[in-house]
């Protein structure tokens, strides 16, 4: 029973990051991600580039500039910013958290990540996973489906 509350929970929350990711201004790719606490959504992030520079992330060539942050370290860093602590929380993120942002991740103290999108690379996750955080990956046409 209580399994079956928290995967409705998990479902919720995922398609409010799926709606989340709308913000982002990215054209290859749009990324969102939410993190909770207690059942309060205490940070949200979206790809995009820092704060104060152009809307528009990716160059010339259609590459993503360097200098755009990921949806997780967009939602980590508003923590940072504000008198609420991550530590013990979920986050909820659109995509598989890459390697960069799994550092982060870790250091935050977040202890679920939620997933529902599979990145190219699993390597973020793995790490995750190695330090002892809790990877659920819910399929994106279930969270509709449900
Ligand atoms: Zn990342």
């Amino acid at each position: 029973m209580e399994k079956d509350k928290q995967r409705l929970l998990d479902e919720r929350y995922m398609r409010m990051a799926v709606i989340w990711a709308e913000n982002s201004y990215c054209v290859r790719r749009k990324v969102g991600a939410l993190i909770v606490k207690d059942k309060m959504i205490i940070s949200d992030g979206y790809n995009g580039t820092p704060s104060g520079f152009e809307n528009i992330c990716e160059d010339e060539n259609n590459e993503t500039k360097p200098y755009v942050l990921h949806a997780e370290a967009n939602a980590i860093t508003k923590v940072a910013c504000s008198h609420n602590s991550s530590m013990g929380a979920t986050m909820y993120v659109t995509s598989s958290p890459c390697i960069e942002c799994a550092k982060l991740i870790i250091q935050a103290g977040i202890k679920r990540v939620v997933y529902c999108q599979k990145y190219r690379r699993s390597d973020g996750a793995s790490l995750l996973e190695r330090a002892g955080i809790e990877v659920v990956y819910l399929d994106i046409d279930v969270i509709y489906n449900e």
